[in-house]
């Protein structure tokens, strides 16, 4: 899978696609069409066979960065205690657009890009993360999460399907057998399927509609060594030393097995590290993923005249229709900025480039500017001989006249915590959790649970995350109704910007509605 040296990569024959086109290094002859037949027959994958093509260092990052914002936002929600349902709802779009996997009625070029993609990104995470203990544990999370998601995904021919692809000394139990044995899988099952109905149905769960339950589920014989919980909490039919297990419990099963396999091929996986030490290509790439960082994606919709932010001016920017919309860290700064008259220079680049991302002009950021530097003892005459080349600077007007863009958390957290009169920085990070909690109680956040989940989050350094919780507690009933009416990203926040367009976004489309 791994060149070793660029040199007799750029000799090969197969590799003269400048696109990167794939010719099998392996077996020349090998079609798409064979690959689908053979490794990538099923769109959900244990992983068991190693990458054996080769790819180019582009593909190698792109793919490793593309799986693993999904990975991300995964391990994001589940410190935002998110359900599976929720998760389900806020995953699904980054997936279709980072690594999907289309069902077998797209064309076969494509079906087979999607799983290669799928399945060398998922070895390059291995190496990325199989350092140490937590970065495993991590991975192995996330993806069985992933696992699991995918595999509610597929039809039921494409479980069954899967299943039998596992060559795992588990078998489908047949209509015959199941007829014979019904009565004692009804009596193991009556209890869970009794659960399963009253959540789904709000009408009284009777014998019969469990027993109807019972007969339309598929059942699967599990040799007992496999399902030691199962069988000590005598919750399934056994017989002649298998477990009949129900359709309901088998995705646990499954993610079980994909769970172990995976934890053993991290085992194995750090033992081949050593050798790539002396690839110095691979190396830092690897080093990069494996610090989660991802290089922010935000974009700001602002243009120079949009429309759009006609309404963002000097006053509208300190107003209650605007400034509703600031994450913590703004709104900090702008109480700072109200306090002192002014801003030292990392909380004036922090803010002036976030309200420059929003859309305030260069002329309305120094009528802001001077206005809220001269309240205090400072004249016009200062502030343009000391502060307006600053301003005009961070438009690209002055010096090497560079178009600045606003910081994004990355950047942010990255400077220097502020001192004493300085109030720049994130809040998650830089106020003490007293001082936190207060200022979560002052945006209506007063749950005890919900203000110790923040608190927590931002303890252990998932600053973003925690900011992103308070994003959804701010902002519930506008989810619930804009989720009704469209599909809405909430994925994790990473943009003091993101959480301005996100939040004004989210009002808009309440606006509409009502
Ligand atoms: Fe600002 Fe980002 Fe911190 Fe949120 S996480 S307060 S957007 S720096």
């Amino acid at each position: 899978m791994f060149r070793q040296t660029k040199r007799r990569t750029l000799g090969r024959r197969n590799f003269e696609d400048s696109k990167g086109s794939h010719i099998y290094a392996g077996n020349a002859s090998m079609k798409n069409k064979e690959l689908l037949e053979t490794i990538y027959s099923n769109r959900l994958s244990f992983y068991s066979v190693p990458p054996f093509e080769e790819i180019t260092l582009d593909e190698f990052e792109k793919w490793a960065l593309d799986r693993l914002k999904v990975l991300i936002e995964i391990e994001s929600s589940h410190l935002r205690n998110k359900t599976m349902k929720e998760l389900e709802s806020s995953i699904k779009p980054i997936l279709e657009k980072h690594l999907p996997l289309s069902t077998n009625t797209k064309d076969l070029n494509q079906l087979v890009a999607e799983r290669r993609k799928d399945h060398y990104s998922h070895y390059i995470l291995r190496l990325a993360f199989c350092r140490s203990e937590d970065l495993r544990n991590r991975f192995v999370r996330a993806e069985s999460t992933l696992f699991k998601l995918r595999y509610k995904m597929l039809s039921s021919q494409e479980q069954k399907q899967f299943i039998n692809g596992l060559h795992l000394p588990w078998e489908a139990v047949n209509e015959e057998e199941k007829q014979t044995h019904f009565e004692q899988l009804l009596a193991a099952c009556t209890v869970p399927i009794r659960g399963i109905l009253s959540q789904e149905t709000n009408v009284v769960v009777t014998n019969e509609s469990v027993r109807a339950f019972c007969a339309k589920e598929q059942f699967l014989k599990v040799p007992f060594e496999f399902i030691p919980d199962l069988v000590s909490s005598h919750s399934i039919f056994m017989h002649k030393g298998f477990g009949y297990v129900p359709q309901f419990q088998q995705l646990s099963l499954i993610a079980n097995q994909f769970v172990s396999q995976l934890t053993e091929s991290l085992q194995i996986t750090v033992r081949s590290i050593p050798k790539l030490d002396e690839d110095d290509r691979l190396l830092p790439v690897l080093n990069h993923i494996s610090k989660g960082y991802i290089a922010n994606e935000y974009q700001s919709n602002f243009k120079d005249g949009d429309a759009d932010v006609g309404d963002i001016n000097a006053e509208t920017v300190q107003s209650k229709s605007v400034s509703q919309h600031y994450p913590l860290c703004m709104s900090h700064l702008m109480k700072g900025l109200n306090q002192e008259h002014h801003l030292k220079y990392l909380g004036r680049q922090q803010l002036s480039l976030f309200l420059k991302g929003i859309g305030l002009s260069v002329d309305e950021a120094l009528k802001f500017w001077s206005f809220n530097f001269t309240k205090g003892p400072m004249n016009l005459e200062q502030f343009n001989k000391e502060y307006r080349y600053n301003f005009r600077h961070n438009y690209g007007l002055e010096g090497g006249r560079i178009n600045y863009k606003p910081w994004d958390c990355h950047q942010i957290l990255s400077k220097a915590s502020p001192s004493r009169d300085e109030y720049h920085g994130c809040p998650y990070r830089d106020l003490t959790s007293e001082k936190l909690t207060m200022e979560l109680n002052k945006m209506g956040i007063t749950d005890q649970y919900d203000v110790n989940t923040i608190v927590d989050n931002s303890s252990r350094g998932d600053y973003t995350n925690a900011c992103t919780k308070v994003f959804e507690l701010t902002h519930k009933k506008e989810i619930e109704i804009a989720t009704q009416k469209t599909k809405f990203d909430l994925s994790l926040i990473t943009h003091p910007n993101l959480y301005f367009d996100r939040s004004r976004k989210l009002a808009k489309v309440v606006e509409e509605t009502s």
